[in-house]
């Protein structure tokens, strides 16, 4: 069976064509900014031969259409036949309270994913694009919507309300949700594997930190909470996400420096975090480097981060009763070797202490604790874009049998 992932953001479409049968990548690639100019299409095969198509993209069809006719093409296709393609698996970032797994695409499963829109205008009306542009393209392919929240809906009511008027959350559903939980769950599983255990028996922090940070508590293979909220504004500093704040901080500065809601939301989602801290950069390599050569709000900026990813890993500690398994994954988690070893300093206490040169590593499957420490400290390389295709996989074939 093969199943094309697709993972839609509003100017850039990631992809990757999956043989189930050994679960490898045929072909992966991105489109890159559509609906802007000097768009283009950057395709990999294999052995990792890639090539770029110059092309103009006006919208996610275009790209779409682009990415089909790449993959049959003569000189850099890995299809013999558009037809090849048994099913496509679709990314999509807020699934709210209905969707506690990934599901078949119905004409009411985008009706739901179309009211989301209110909270996830950045996310969600891309993914449905995505959607509805493979719809046209390949009509009678079944096409699957598995959901960055979908993990998350195990988090009990008690961590899961926000403390407001009880009618919020009637009336609006405004409560936490979670994010990452594709990210979360793929390495959670995958440590079990890599530890000989099942990984429903391990009490397990994973800590998924990009652009985008957010940590997670697994118990029973559950997730028990996620510092991700209502939407993906919330809980850690982020790369320009400002993270958890002070409400009152948001009337304040709309009352002193006569914001719009607009103003607002751009300063709290694309300004702040550990670019608004440093004002250099909202890259960890970076701000490593200008730390290196003295700049003290670069330095301030990753001291603020590594703080509060230990604070999360105490209170998730707390929350699970103990912990067995500490995990690190994304850009950062997985290639941030000074930011792992800060975040695990002085963490005795926790049963936390990592080996330096086992930490000297980049994006590979590693367990970077020191021999016989309580806690197994891993880097394990996320890879969303196969769980897609594993729940794609199931989901069809369930359908098939029925
Ligand atoms: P992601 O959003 O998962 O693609 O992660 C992107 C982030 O990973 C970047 O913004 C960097 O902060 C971080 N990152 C990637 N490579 C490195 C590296 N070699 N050292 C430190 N941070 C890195």
């Amino acid at each position: 069976m093969k199943i094309l992932v697709i993972n839609c953001g509003s100017s850039s479409l990631k992809y990757q064509v999956f043989n189930m049968e050994a679960e490898n990548v045929l072909a992966k690639g991105i489109a890159e900014r559509i609906g802007i100019n000097n768009s283009f299409l950057k395709h990999e095969i294999k052995d990792g031969e890639k090539v770029i198509i110059e092309e103009e993209l006006k919208d996610h069809q275009q790209a779409i259409e682009l990415i089909l006719q790449t993959l049959v093409s003569s000189k850099h296709g890995v299809l013999n036949d558009i037809t090849e393609i048994n099913a496509v698996g679709h990314r999509v970032a807020h699934g709210g309270h209905k969707f506690s797994s990934s599901v078949i695409i119905t004409e009411e499963v985008k009706e739901d994913i179309r009211e989301l829109f209110i909270v996830a205008p950045l996310h969600n009306p891309p993914n449905l694009q995505g959607i509805e542009a493979m719809e046209k393209l390949l009509p009678d392919v079944p096409q699957v919507a598995v959901f960055d929240t979908a993990f998350h809906q195990t988090m009990p009511k008690y961590a899961y309300l926000y403390g407001l008027p009880y009618e919020c959350y009637e009336k609006y559903k405004i409560r936490k949700y979670g994010f990452h939980g594709t990210s979360h769950k793929y390495v959670a599983q995958r440590a079990g594997e890599l530890l000989g255990q099942s990984w429903d028996q391990l009490k397990i922090i994973s800590c998924h930190l990009g652009n985008g940070a957010s940590i997670t508590a697994i118990k029973d293979g559950k997730s028990l909470e996620n510092t991700m909220g209502f939407t993906p504004l919330e809980g850690l500093i982020m790369g320009t996400r400002s993270g958890d704040i002070d409400p009152a901080i948001v009337s304040f500065l709309m009352i002193k420096e006569n914001m719009n809601i607009k103003e607002i939301e751009s300063l709290l989602n694309k300004k702040s975090g550990v670019l608004g801290i440093s004002g250099i950069s909202s890259d960890f390599r970076d701000l490593e480097e200008a730390s290196k050569k003295g700049n003290e709000r670069a330095r301030l900026a990753i001291d603020m981060f590594v703080h509060d990813v230990k604070l999360h890993i105490g209170a998730y500690t707390a929350i699970l009763e103990g912990l067995d398994v500490l995990i690190f994954t994304a850009g950062l988690g997985e290639n941030g070797i000074e930011v792992r070893k800060n975040i695990c300093i002085n963490m005795e206490a926790l049963g936390i202490t990592i080996d330096e040169t086992k930490n000297y590593v980049r994006c590979k499957e590693v367990e970077i604790s020191k021999n016989g420490a309580k806690v197994k400290v891993l880097v394990i390389p996320t890879n969303e874009e196969l769980m897609i295709a594993r729940d794609t996989k199931n989901l069809v074939v369930a359908r098939q049998l029925t």
